[in-house]
């Protein structure tokens, strides 16, 4: 499982919402790429984003699964407003 299936499942999920088309998430996934570009933990992110929100949503302590994660979203405001928006789409998906 990568982010970008992770992101298909999504979006399957939420059709024929009009709020997550291709072009949100193609921009979203651009803004992701950017990122990391510059940060080689961001890469590290990103690459663990989707496991990181699941363990989570299962109540798992990610903090002990994904540590560098969990301490990469307190130092880096970016990531974190990723994570959060993720989290929050996922819990929605779940909903159904
Ligand atoms: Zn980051």
């Amino acid at each position: 499982m990568n982010i970008k299936s992770l992101f298909q499942r999504i979006r399957n999920k939420f059709n024929p919402q009009p709020e997550l088309t291709d072009e949100v998430i193609l921009k979203f996934l651009h803004v992701l790429e950017q990122a990391r570009a510059d940060d080689l933990s961001c890469t590290d992110m990103y690459a663990r984003l989707d496991e990181f929100v699941d363990s989570e949503l299962k109540g798992v302590d990610a903090d002990k699964i994904a540590p560098l994660i969990h301490e990469h979203l307190d130092m880096c405001s970016e990531c974190c407003e990723e994570y959060e928006a993720l989290l929050s789409v996922v819990e929605n998906t779940k909903e159904q």
